[in-house]
């Protein structure tokens, strides 16, 4: 439910409104947008009946919200969100590359694709440090250690740089290093660290769980933002389908303007992980920017037959090149495109 309130409403006017809430068990969430301000009624508003808000002096309006994500839905927030990280304005018109390797594996190998990826034109620098692998045996990150290193590197290279949290004690190191952290595809619906991160200040990318409905994904979004932290970046990265034959996951590129329509969130594609095949990195890439994605997250390495975890879907700095010019040329009408 969403009580909105008159333009000439007064402030006790609004805190009466706002005890009301409080004492039916819900919990408000003031919103003083530009045009309008609202109060949004979180918790289980199904008791509530709109008629008995509406009499309140100050109040407009109650709208009852049919759908599970207010805070990240476009209703009562129409404007797109742009996240300003470093001077990247992510969720802008300016399509947005992250790339690096999946994993932090020395200080070396880390400089080296940076460098590389940074002369390609490349935004952000990505790089796990806490790698949540399938096998107990496959290399798991250098953890703290990998954190100062891609901030050591970050800081060389002068990109902002993006790493992954996979629970409540790394996410506090994560915070300390990283301008935006990442929640992977395994720990969408970990909903205690959803709740951390929401109270977190840092710019937080959420990946789509690998079986997650688009529901799913806005509502753990919706964790988030509810704990106070409104940075947040989607990102589409393939789900599991029936067919895994030829690629490692399937991305759901309808995905892309159907999360657009309903929430206000910048929304990325990872087609590294989402296909597992550098060989289509880049006609996936390419594809992200033509439906309107903000930006794209790409695994690079510059010796993938020896990286530590995923070369097999890395592409070489070269290719991220070529991927970079391509979309260089390929700028979206009118304004729109790499700057
Ligand atoms: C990653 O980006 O390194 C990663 C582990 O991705 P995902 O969570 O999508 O598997
Ligand atoms: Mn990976």
């Amino acid at each position: 439910m969403l009580i909105v309130f008159k333009k000439d409403h007064t402030h006790p006017q609004l805190e009466k409104v706002r005890q009301e809430v409080i004492k039916s068990g819900c919990k408000p969430h003031v919103l003083s947008g530009l045009y309008k301000v609202t109060i949004n009624v979180l918790g289980d508003d199904s008791k509530l009946r709109p008629e008995d808000f509406k009499k309140f002096e100050g109040v407009e309006d109650v709208i009852m919200v049919g759908r599970p994500f207010k805070l990240v839905g476009r209703d009562f927030h129409p404007k797109n969100t742009e996240i300003n990280v470093k001077g990247v304005a992510i969720g802008s018109d300016r399509f947005v590359v992250i790339a690096g390797p999946c994993a932090v594996e020395s200080e070396e190998q880390t400089l080296r694709i940076a460098k590389a990826v940074k002369k390609a034109g490349a935004d952000i620098l990505r790089g796990g440090a806490f790698k949540p692998r399938s096998s107990l045996y496959s290399f798991q990150g250098l953890a703290l250690e990998g954190l100062k290193i891609l901030k050591r590197v970050g800081e060389k290279v002068g990109l902002p740089i993006i790493t992954e949290a996979v629970d409540q004690s790394s996410l506090a190191l994560v915070n300390d290093y990283a301008d935006i952290i990442q929640i992977g595809t395994r720990n969408m619906q970990n909903f205690q660290l959803l709740h951390a991160v929401g109270q977190l200040k840092k710019p937080v990318m959420i990946k789509r769980g690998m079986s997650a409905t688009i529901d799913e994904w806005l509502q753990a979004a919706e964790y988030i933002m509810n704990g106070g932290n409104d940075k947040i970046i989607l990102c589409e990265r393939g789900i599991r389908s029936f067919d895994s034959q030829y690629t490692r996951n399937v991305v759901d590129f309808s995905a892309i303007p159907v999360v657009q329509k309903l929430s206000h969130l910048p929304v990325f594609v990872d087609p590294s992980h989402g296909t597992g095949r550098p060989d289509i990195v880049k006609p996936m890439t390419l594809a992200s920017l033509a439906i309107g994605a903000n930006g794209v997250m790409i695994d690079v390495h510059d010796a993938p037959e020896q990286a530590l975890c995923d070369g097999a879907q890395a592409i070489h700095p070269y290719e991220l090149s070529e991927i970079m010019n391509q979309l260089k040329k390929l700028a979206r009408p009118p304004g729109r495109g790499l700057a």
